[in-house]
């Protein structure tokens, strides 16, 4: 391809909305396109690494017996009513009306489409197990859509569904999945960790989070060099299993707080020490068979952080009896960093409560309510039971759980997961099968989920100077780069012309700066696109000469053309 035809556009200034450098590079390299908050479109260097990494993650898929389909992202809210998370599922859905007032959502995720299409088509169990697949754009109305490809609101993810007729076979395909995971990121030359996404109640190995080391990750895992031990740096572990229902609050006193957002204003607002405050108080109201009203609850000191989703796992909460507030509107609230509201339908209750906090008297949390607070605050008299939930928290130098060795704590991206659904699904959507003896069982059911655009946005984090990108072979757009000095001159660009089809013929991909530039820009340009190996065609060319340069390295070396060309292949 040469430069001088192709739809390229590069910026020499940041741009102004980006912050983290794989969003500012993608724009300033013109791969990416914006449209709207969260919403972006692929140029012709993008879109190539894009499908480099589909490639990537089908042949992966491919070899670990995963069958490709397609699915629309357009889907009908019938389906979601039946799993019960279209009432469940928070303003993150992106929900949308025909014209005959026909409700559907764009997909988040496809867990009841897959469901639908396997409780048509397979009724033995003959038929299982099996894994189906699809690289597909996904939809989410994010709270904060930011980071360019990082946290959008259309977005293309890799995601599949396994089904086993037990829990033994559902264990080796989700194995088969987190092998293949593996196999995935490392080719895409990721820095990565699986991390154990859900510890306490729910049990060690449901589910792993596969999180890239970054600083700019917005999970902070704890990890160990020597070992594979990987975890979220807060854990929160299920003492107990009894499940807590005779709670009930007294005496608590509401006090308004106008303007106030974070606990730490609350606390200067009212005059109270840190130590006073709690970071979240959460009731989440519940109607159980009986229609006896209850809540759940978490108290958490106001200088830590809170992490809802592994609250709300370690409760054993099902999903579907939880709608996520608006994350916005609940720091508003109760000043904490996530919550939840409105859940219908939970028969079991616990209460999660920060060890530290206990014995504590007269403290403040949010109310959920805008503008509100709750005062006189207190443990053993408001909230009846025993302690049922500790948070507990892997300091960086802790000796690991697993081999002893001192744990490290790290920023990471979250790139991919997988988990252990169960029958989840199957049961409220009756995906059946039949066994030997006709006996109907419920699928049991993994779903395994890859951001391929996110990890773009990863590789370039951990790929990058202050130069530019840095791609590594397996997903750079092009393979070569030939920056030509003087394009007029007949000599180079004939030199030029013969590298490039020689190495077209060898199976490289290659780029030719043929245009009307100054050696200075080209450089630059050729710095900032990343393209791995850059052979340069100038004076020396008339000699057979030209100069080879890894884009990772700072040296460069004279070379003959054919040992460049024998090189670069
Ligand atoms: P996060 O915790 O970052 O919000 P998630 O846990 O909600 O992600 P999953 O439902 O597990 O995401 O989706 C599978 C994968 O899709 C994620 O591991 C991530 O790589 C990617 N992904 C999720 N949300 C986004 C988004 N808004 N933009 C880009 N990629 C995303
Ligand atoms: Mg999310
Ligand atoms: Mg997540
Ligand atoms: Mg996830």
């Amino acid at each position: 391809m040469k430069l001088s035809k192709m739809h390229l556009k590069t910026l020499r200034e940041v741009p102004n909305e980006a912050e983290i450098p794989s969003h500012i590079l993608m724009l300033r390299s013109g791969m990416i396109r914006k449209l709207a908050s969260g919403v972006y479109g692929f140029m012709p260097l993008g879109w190539r690494t894009l499908r480099k990494i589909e490639d990537i993650i089908r042949q992966e898929m491919d070899s670990a017996d995963g069958q490709e389909i397609h699915m629309s992202a357009i889907q009908p809210s019938e389906l979601w009513e039946e799993s019960g998370r279209w009432s469940a599922f928070g303003p993150e859905l992106w929900r949308i009306k025909d014209r005959h007032g026909r409700e559907f959502c764009l997909g988040p995720t496809h867990e009841e489409i897959f469901t639908d299409i396997v409780r048509n088509d397979i009724n033995s169990y003959r038929q299982l197990p099996i894994n189906l697949y699809q690289i597909q754009t996904k939809y989410r109305d994010e709270a904060r859509p930011r980071f360019g490809l990082m946290r959008s609101r259309e977005f293309i993810m890799k995601d599949a569904y396994s089904f086993d007729r037990d829990q033994a076979g559902l264990d080796k395909s989700y194995e088969k999945m987190y092998e293949a995971y593996e196999k995935i990121f490392t080719r895409c030359g990721l820095y990565f960790r699986p991390v154990e996404a859900d510890t306490g109640a729910i049990g060690g190995s449901n589910s792993h989070e596969f999180t890239a080391i970054s600083e700019v990750g917005e999970s902070e895992i704890a990890y160990c060099e020597k070992c594979s031990m990987a975890a979220t740096v807060e854990r929160a572990e299920c003492v107990d299993e009894k499940p807590q229902t005779d709670v009930q609050m007294l005496e608590m006193k509401e006090v308004h707080t106008p303007g106030t957002k974070t606990i730490e204003e609350v606390a200067d607002f009212l005059g109270l020490d840190q130590k006073q405050t709690i970071k979240a108080l959460l009731f989440v109201t519940y109607d159980n068979e009986e229609n006896e009203n209850g809540y759940v609850a978490a108290f958490v000191r106001g200088d830590r952080e809170l992490n809802m989703t592994k609250l709300v796992n370690a409760l054993g909460i099902p999903e579907h009896a939880i709608e996520f507030a608006d994350e916005e509107k609940m720091a508003a609230v109760t000043g904490c960093v996530g919550g939840f509201t409105g859940p219908t339908g939970i028969h079991d209750c616990k209460i999660v409560v920060d060890s530290e906090l206990v014995g504590l008297k007269n403290l403040c949390a949010g109310a959920c309510k805008e503008d509100y607070h709750l005062l006189n605050v207190n443990y053993e008299r408001d909230y009846k039971g025993d302690i049922v939930t500790d948070i507990k928290t892997l300091a960086e130098g802790d000796p690991c759980p697993v081999c002893g060795a001192p744990v490290k704590h790290a920023r990471g991206i979250e790139v991919g997961q997988v988990f252990k659904l169960g029958t989840k699904y199957s049961e409220s959507m009756k995906a059946y099968y039949k066994d030997e003896n006709m006996k109907d069982h419920p699928i049991v059911m993994g779903c395994y989920g890859i951001g391929v655009t996110r990890t773009m946005a990863a590789i370039i984090e951990q790929h990058h100077d202050d130069n530019g990108i840095i791609w590594p072979v397996s997903v750079a757009p092009y393979h070569v780069i030939i920056t030509v000095m003087k394009p007029d001159d007949e000599v180079q660009s004939q030199v030029a012309d013969s590298i490039y089809k020689k190495l077209m013929t060898g199976g490289a991909e290659v780029l030719v700066d043929d245009r009307k530039e100054r050696p200075g820009v080209k450089f630059k340009d050729a710095d900032l696109l990343g393209i791995p190996i850059r052979i340069t065609v100038g004076r020396g060319a008339s000699d057979g000469m030209v100069e080879y340069k890894m884009r990772r390295d700072a040296d460069k070396v004279e070379m003959t053309v054919e040992e460049s060309i024998k090189k670069a292949i």
